[in-house]
């Protein structure tokens, strides 16, 4: 169509719509991986397993054990803009949940094949029920209480976007990553990965009476003991914030970017504030080219901080970024500052 021939103002088709909104949530096969986690997450799953087939590209299956899809719902589990998570605004600004925008199953469902199998914990029928995106045929089927979503074929209707994915060992890192980022935060549910039938990593679930022994068992499983080994403890409370988390200690940091996981309230984020507040902490202590790597949790009031920011929730907003900044600067420098076991301390000035 030639630009200055006026056509006229349509709205556009349903398909249409989730193929749009699908392009700001799906990118890759990770992107798939990090939305079937987060709704198993949601559903208050205690096991995830995700299986995955050439990197994620053919196959990405993600199974709970979480509460389940009513038959009856199942239809609207791939609806655009249709969410169990929030009613009005007031839910929206104190959210708690991974998801809330009821898009990502719709977006997954309009650039792959998408089958859902689930059985309610609430279904008196004893039964689980497969819903066929595509046809939406409802089949009955068999499997305890949980979900299964399988996605086939990522962007196999639009082979233009297919030829942006990179090697199928590329997306199946980014696919691990993307399951790893969700584990660090979640140490009380276990976790497996498989590939075509191997079984590539499992963080069993760890439950401990002091939650930080939890998690650093989880840290040790997902980024190796060495990590743990070569990081320091980090803590701090300021009002409604509470920060916790293991910072590398400077003469254990590489030159890699690649190990720095910061979470608002169990959401995976990269946040400016964050990031420069640990740069700024780190800055007398790290030189050149290295890189600080950390692990932070960082828990406040969910009316103090807006998710609802980016499409992918990867960025958040908080009411008070000075505050943020202050109580991780400072809790990171009292602890690159703390004299470490079987150290001598420094000599007072
Ligand atoms: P959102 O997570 O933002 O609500 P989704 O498109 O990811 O949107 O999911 C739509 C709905 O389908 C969810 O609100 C939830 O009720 C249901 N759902 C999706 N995945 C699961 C799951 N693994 N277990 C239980 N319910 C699920
Ligand atoms: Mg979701």
């Amino acid at each position: 169509p030639v630009a200055s021939a006026r056509r006229p103002i349509r709205p556009l088709p349903d398909d249409l719509i989730s193929q749009i909104a699908a392009g700001e949530v799906v990118e890759r096969p990770a992107s798939v991986v990090r939305e079937l986690v987060d709704n198993a997450l949601d559903a208050g799953a205690r096991h995830v397993t995700v299986r995955l087939a050439g990197g994620g590209i053919r196959l990405v299956a993600v199974e709970d054990d979480g509460v389940g899809i009513p038959r009856e719902e199942l239809p609207l589990a791939l609806q655009r803009h249709a969410t169990s998570k929030i009613r009005d605004l007031d839910e929206l600004e104190a959210v708690a949940t991974m998801g809330f925008r009821g898009e990502a199953l719709a977006a997954i469902a309009s650039v792959a094949e998408v089958t859902l199998t689930s059985r309610s914990a609430e279904a008196t029928d004893g039964c689980a029920w497969t819903l066929e995106a595509a046809s939406g045929e409802l089949r009955p089927a068999a499997r305890p209480v949980g979900t299964t979503v399988e996605v086939r074929e990522l962007f196999f209707r639009t082979p233009a976007r297919r030829k942006f994915l990179k090697s199928e060992a590329t997306e199946l890192a980014h696919c691990i990553e993307a399951v790893r980022r969700h584990a660090l935060a979640r140490p009380e549910v276990a976790f497996a990965i498989w590939h075509e039938g191997r079984l590539l990593h499992h963080w069993p679930a760890t439950t401990a009476l002091v939650p930080e022994l939890a998690w650093s068992r989880r840290v040790a499983d997902a980024l190796g003991d060495e990590f743990v080994e070569a990081t320091l403890p980090v803590q701090a409370e300021a009002g409604p914030l509470r920060l916790r988390g293991l910072i590398v200690q400077p003469q254990a940091a590489r030159g890699r970017a690649d190990r720095q996981f910061a979470y608002v309230n169990g959401r995976y984020v990269r946040d400016k504030v964050i990031a420069h507040a640990v740069r700024s902490a780190y800055d007398d202590v790290l030189h050149g080219q290295l890189q600080p790597a950390y692990v932070l949790w960082l828990q406040i009031d969910p009316r103090a901080v807006d998710v609802n920011v980016h499409p992918t929730k990867i960025e958040v907003r908080f009411r008070d970024a000075g505050a943020v900044h202050q109580v991780v600067q400072h809790a990171l420098e009292q602890a690159l500052a703390r004299p470490r076991a079987g150290e001598p301390a420094p000599p007072a000035p």
